[in-house]
């Protein structure tokens, strides 16, 4: 794999870009397939030591090859690549800035995009809400790509791990790829599954109280199964 790189880095940070790339533009076709995003709209990136690799601005997800790879420093300046990195950038570097996050995945998923319009926070109608430290807020509307945009998300973001951006759509992060994708997926998920049952006409959809969502962030810890991913 050939990079144009600005500054040298060692051939096992190399391959560790190389790999992160490649599970990187996976990871934003998934969007797509998944039906989370619709055309170019949406953007992932991940970080590896203190390079941010992030996807190009308004390039089809199905169209990224290895020689597209694009990463930014933590100050935004580009090290990476000649495409020009997601207008997105100031949310992305706001996330890893003020988080460990290793990944972060943005889409205008379409529950969760509706749910933004209505409310100033999901209302917890599900247990997974514990999974992205509760109640996910609504950040104030900004224009997309601006640093008042990603304020006003890190603010969203207290104590939790995604938030929806008003008129806008999602964002989440997470120590993976596969952890901040599971997450927005979770997320759209519950704001179909609150739409679906505050739609029924004369019925209000039934709530969890703060003392089950801390029983369900403990039983939580303790969910799936331990080493799975360190096996072969
Ligand atoms: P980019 O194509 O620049 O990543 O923008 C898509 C988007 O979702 C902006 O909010
Ligand atoms: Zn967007």
């Amino acid at each position: 794999m050939t990079y144009s790189r600005v500054g040298g880095v060692g051939a096992d940070e190399e391959r560790a870009r190389a790999a992160a790339w490649e599970a990187l533009v996976a990871t934003a076709r998934r969007t797509v397939a998944d039906g989370l995003v619709v055309g170019t709209s949406g953007n992932v990136s991940a970080r590896v030591g203190d390079t941010v690799l992030v996807t190009p601005s308004g390039v089809p997800y199905d169209r990224l090859a290895p020689a597209d790879a694009t990463g930014v420093d933590l100050d935004g300046r580009q090290v990476l690549g000649t495409l020009v990195p997601t207008s997105e950038l100031p949310m992305h570097l706001a996330v890893y800035r003020a988080t460990d996050a290793r990944a972060v995945v943005h889409t205008h998923a379409v529950h969760a995009t509706a749910v933004s319009l209505l409310v100033r926070e999901l209302p917890p109608v599900h247990y997974m809400t514990a999974a992205l430290g509760g109640p996910v807020r609504v950040a104030p509307y900004a224009a997309y790509g601006t640093e008042e945009l990603a304020r006003h998300m890190l603010d969203a973001l207290t104590d939790r791990t995604g938030c929806l951006l008003r008129n806008h759509g999602t964002i989440t992060y997470g120590t993976s790829l596969d952890q901040a994708y599971d997450r927005t997926a979770q997320l759209e998920w519950m704001c179909h599954l609150w739409l679906t049952a505050s739609s029924v006409p004369g019925r209000t959809p039934s709530l969890l109280t703060d003392d089950q969502l801390t029983e369900a962030t403990e039983r939580l810890r303790g969910y799936g199964q331990r080493g799975y991913g360190e096996r072969d």
